[in-house]
């Protein structure tokens, strides 16, 4: 069943991975071609979040509650889970899903990018069965799709609340889009999604672009086996072009530093509420603020130290099962994941104490 909820019963949003407010600074300084580009992504953006509208995913047709589904339905032994992995060639064309070029078991394709989407996801698959003991995005098996060679030198990625597209970028800006923490991420706006989902729009779509983060990080800090202290903390580090200063799309070691360049101006994030932006563009700033719980996740690993993907995963795993909020604000995530904290490890653990620590050093004392 399909449970992804937005009050009102409206569609899901597009989630891409390249914020609007980028491409807005490239449409104004970018050489003219390199401004085409941009404003014509906005306007592709525009579009699909059109089509949405005018076309309602299925799930959102009835009315039913949100409900938390951890392991799904038909839960067994998180291991014993398998994917159902389907990855289309989208053949540098605007059509969804494209050419099936490799299903669940078919051996590697002749194609490189195919064969790391089929990867990634994988991993991405393991990370929430053996850690987390859910059955794929949904809980219940759903199947994992995703086309890459989407469009022809297209600089953005997204999760289309059915699927997801991949880019190939344009060589300058972007180099590539087929990194394991972008994956993750946009699985992980399914993962939220079939939550009881967190609407796009201000502080719950900056938290929806927050958990997205966290987990694209967890995954990728798992799959290189590094401690919260060794790991870089980048989302999209293998994204920028060699046309621009940075190292990746955002830090949350340290928001608003991932890049500065003539092109792309300078990181618009901040980590602490005292810089919080308050805006209408980008939805309200969903892929801005979301530093600041960016950086609070960031922080709780480093004071309690081990690996995100262990008991800083799981508090925040059960607090978005557990969030019953759509529209919950960042003090009430925060107060979630304090409360999940409490149930996993007691009211006075070191869990407890530093994860509200934590929460403090970005302004939001719980
Ligand atoms: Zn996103």
């Amino acid at each position: 069943m399909c449970i992804s909820v937005c009050p009102g019963g409206t569609h899901h949003p597009i989630q891409c991975i390249v914020p609007p407010h980028m491409l807005r600074v490239i449409a104004l300084r970018g050489d003219e071609r390199t401004a085409e580009m941009a404003r014509s992504l906005l306007k592709q953006n525009q579009k699909l979040r059109q089509e949405r509208e005018d076309h309602p995913h299925p799930c959102n047709q009835g009315d039913e509650a949100p409900a938390a589904i951890a392991g799904g339905g038909n839960t067994r032994a998180g291991s014993t889970f398998t994917p159902d992995r389907r990855v289309h060639d989208g053949q540098q064309k605007a059509a969804l899903p494209g050419k099936l070029l490799r299903g669940e078991g078919d051996s590697p394709s002749d194609n490189a990018d195919v064969d790391l989407m089929y990867d990634a996801m994988g991993e991405v698959f393991s990370l929430y069965a053996d850690q987390f003991d859910r059955n794929s995005l949904d809980g219940s098996g759903l199947a994992l799709i995703a086309t890459v060679n989407h469009r022809r030198n297209y600089n953005n990625a997204f999760w289309n609340g059915d699927q997801m597209a991949f880019g190939n970028g344009d060589g300058q800006l972007f180099r590539t889009f087929m990194d394991l923490s972008v994956i993750a991420h946009e699985m992980t706006h399914g993962v939220i999604q079939y939550s009881g989902g967190l609407v796009y729009q201000d502080q719950s779509g900056a938290l929806n672009e927050s958990i997205a983060d966290v987990f694209a990080a967890i995954t990728q800090q798992r799959q290189l086996g590094q401690a919260a202290h060794e790991a870089d903390w980048i989302i999209g580090s293998e994204l920028l072009g060699p046309a621009i200063k940075g190292v990746g799309l955002r830090s949350m070691k340290a928001p608003g530093t991932a890049y500065s360049d003539d092109l792309l101006g300078q990181d618009p994030q901040p980590f602490h509420m005292d810089n919080f932006l308050s805006t209408s563009d980008d939805n309200g700033g969903v892929h801005i603020n979301s530093g600041i719980p960016n950086h609070a996740f960031y922080l709780f690993c480093m004071l309690l130290g081990g690996n995100s993907w262990e008991k800083p995963g799981q508090i925040w795993y059960r607090a978005l099962q557990e969030l019953n909020n759509p529209m919950a604000s960042f003090a009430e995530w925060s107060d979630q994941t304090v409360a999940a904290a409490i149930e996993l490890y007691g009211t006075g653990s070191p869990e407890a104490l530093l994860l509200r620590r934590a929460w403090k050093l970005v302004g939001l004392p719980t």
